[in-house]
C-alpha cells in the first residue's frame, strides 16, 4: 500500500499479448495501479480526466513502451558466470564449463554470487524467474534470501542429483541427504515473502538422477504444493544414456511418468526429441514446457518442434536457459523462439513462426499460464497484480531518433523492434505487484 493512500498511474505506449498471436495496444495508453494490483486500463486521456477520490502520482511518458514483466521459465543462477564459453555439445559442456563451476557454488563464493543474480534480472525487465541454484544447501539459502530481499517473484530450488554427481563418479551427497535439505528449504521458503517466493524441487535430469531420488521428489512435491522443475529429451547423446539407465522405461519421459515427476505444477526444460507418445504424455499430465531456443542454439541441441507442441494443447514459456543460453534477455530468447521457426519452416512445411505478438505472449502470458499464474500476473488485465517492464523505446530506435515523434509506430512495429533490438540499455523501471524492483538512471536524450 502506498503511505499517502493515492494511486500509481503508468503512462506510456502499453503493450500484451493476452492470447498467442493476439496483440493488444494503447498507444497513449495507461495503467492505474493500487498498492499491488491493477484497477484501471486503457486511454491515458480519459483515465488522467476521470474523478476519483484517491489522487493519482503519474510516471512516465507516452514515450515508454510499457510491457507485462517478462518471465524467465529456466535459469540456473551457478552457471551464469560461463555463459558463452565453449561450443561443444550439451555433455561435454557441462563436465568441462559448468560443473567445475558448480562445485564451487558454496561458501562466501557461493552465497555472494547467489546474491547478486537477482538484481540482474530486474534490470532486464524480468519479474518473474524459475531457478535452479546448486547442490549446496547454504548458497541456495543465501538465494532464497536474497530472491525475497529483490522484490522478484521466484520460483526456486537446490538442485538434485546423486548418480556421477558433478563429473565425478562418486555422487557429492546421498539422495537421502539431498531429500532432507531439500524438505527443509520447501518448507523454509514456499510461499515467503507474501508469497512472491515459491519452491520446486529441481532434480537435474534422469542422466543424473537414481530413480530413488526421482520417486522421492515426486512424494515431496505432491505433500508440499511445490513445483517440481527438470529437464526434458535437450541432448540426443543424454537421451541415449537414459535409455541405458532405465532400460524398463518406454522412453525418457517415460522415466519421469512412472516416477509421479509429471504434474501440472511441473515445468520441464528444452523438450526437442519427443516422440508424438512423450508429448501426449505431457499434455495428458498438464505438465509445461520451458523452451529456450537460444540455448538449443548454442549447444546445438535441436529445433523447437512449436507446432507440434501447440497442436497438442501444452503449455508452453520461454526460458533463457542461462547458462546453456549466453543471456538473461528475453528480448533476444523471443527473437531467437522466431528465427528457430524461421529455420524449420525452409524444411518443415507446417512450422509455425510465431509473430512479434505470439512471442511476446510466451513470455509473458502463456509462460504465466505454464506456472499456472494465468490469472494474476502476465498481461493488463484489471484485477491482476502489476508486474511491468518499462522500455524507453527512443534507445532501440537508430540514433536514438529522440526528437522525432514516434506515434507512427503501431504496437506490432514496437513490440518488433524490442524482440530485435532490445535489452537492458532500454529498460527504464521494472515493477512486481505495483512496487519498483529496479530503475535506471535518467537517459541521456541529445
Ligand atoms: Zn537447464
Amino acid at each position: 500500500m502506498n503511505p499517502d493512500n493515492s494511486l500509481l498511474g503508468i503512462r506510456g505506449f502499453l503493450i500484451d499479448a493476452p492470447e498467442f498471436g493476439r496483440l493488444r495496444s494503447w498507444s497513449d495508453g495507461a495503467l492505474i495501479i493500487d498498492g499491488a494490483h491493477i484497477v484501471e486500463v486503457g486511454d491515458y486521456a480519459s483515465l488522467a480526466r476521470k474523478p476519483r477520490e484517491q489522487p493519482v502520482r503519474w510516471r512516465h511518458s507516452p514515450r515508454s513502451a510499457v510491457f507485462p514483466g517478462l518471465i524467465d521459465l529456466h535459469a540456473h543462477i551457478p552457471q551464469y558466470p560461463a555463459v558463452g564459453r565453449g561450443g561443444g555439445e550439451l555433455l561435454p559442456w557441462l563436465r568441462q564449463h559448468v560443473f567445475p563451476l558448480e562445485r564451487e557454488f558454496t561458501g562466501p563464493k557461493g552465497r555472494r554470487e547467489a546474491g547478486a543474480f537477482f538484481s540482474e534480472l530486474a534490470r532486464h525487465g524480468t519479474t518473474t524467474a524459475m531457478l535452479y541454484t546448486a547442490i549446496y544447501e547454504d548458497s541456495c539459502e543465501a538465494a532464497f534470501h536474497a530472491a525475497a530481499a529483490s522484490g522478484l517473484r521466484v520460483i526456486m530450488g537446490q538442485m538434485m542429483t546423486d548418480v556421477g554427481s558433478y563429473g565425478q563418479l562418486q555422487p557429492t551427497k546421498i539422495a537421502s541427504i539431498l531429500n532432507h535439505e531439500s524438505e527443509r528449504l520447501c518448507r523454509a521458503w514456499h510461499g515467503a515473502a507474501d508469497g512472491l517466493i515459491e519452491y520446486a524441487f529441481s532434480p537435474r535430469f534422469a542422466v543424473a538422477c537414481s530413480e530413488r531420488l526421482l520417486r522421492a521428489v515426486a512424494k515431496l512435491a505432491a505433500e508440499s504444493g511445490a513445483y517440481i522443475q527438470t529437464h526434458l529429451a535437450e541432448n540426443l547423446e543424454e537421451i541415449e544414456k537414459v535409455r541405458n539407465q532405465f532400460p524398463a522405461a518406454r522412453d525418457y519421459t517415460d522415466v519421469y511418468e512412472m516416477c509421479g515427476l509429471l504434474t501440472a505444477r511441473t515445468v520441464l526444460g528444452h523438450c526437442l526429441h519427443l516422440s508424438e507418445r512423450e508429448i501426449g504424455a505431457l499434455a495428458a499430465a498438464g505438465a509445461g514446457v520451458a523452451h529456450c531456443p537460444t540455448a538449443n542454439l548454442f549447444l546445438r541441441s535441436g529445433l523447437f518442434p512449436l507446432e507440434k507442441m501447440r497442436a497438442a494443447g501444452l503449455r508452453i514459456g520461454l526460458g533463457s536457459g542461462v547458462g546453456t543460453g549466453p543471456e538473461l534477455n528475453l528480448w533476444q530468447v523471443m527473437r531467437s523462439a522466431i528465427e528457430t521457426q524461421k529455420a524449420r519452416s525452409f524444411y518443415e512445411a507446417d512450422a509455425l513462426v510465431p509473430t512479434p505478438g505470439a512471442a511476446l505472449h510466451m513470455a509473458t502470458q502463456g509462460a504465466a499460464e505454464t506456472l499456472g499464474k494465468g490469472a494474476v500476473i502476465g498481461s493488463f488485465e484489471v484485477g491482476k497484480e502489476a508486474d511491468l517492464t518499462i522500455m524507453d523505446y527512443a534507445a532501440l530506435l537508430p540514433y536514438r531518433q529522440s526528437a522525432k515523434p514516434v506515434n507512427d509506430l503501431s504496437g506490432e512495429d514496437l513490440t518488433s523492434l524490442c524482440i530485435h533490438r532490445g535489452g537492458p540499455h532500454a529498460v527504464v523501471e521494472t515493477f512486481v505487484r505495483g512496487r519498483s524492483i529496479f530503475r535506471a538512471p535518467e537517459p541521456e536524450l541529445f
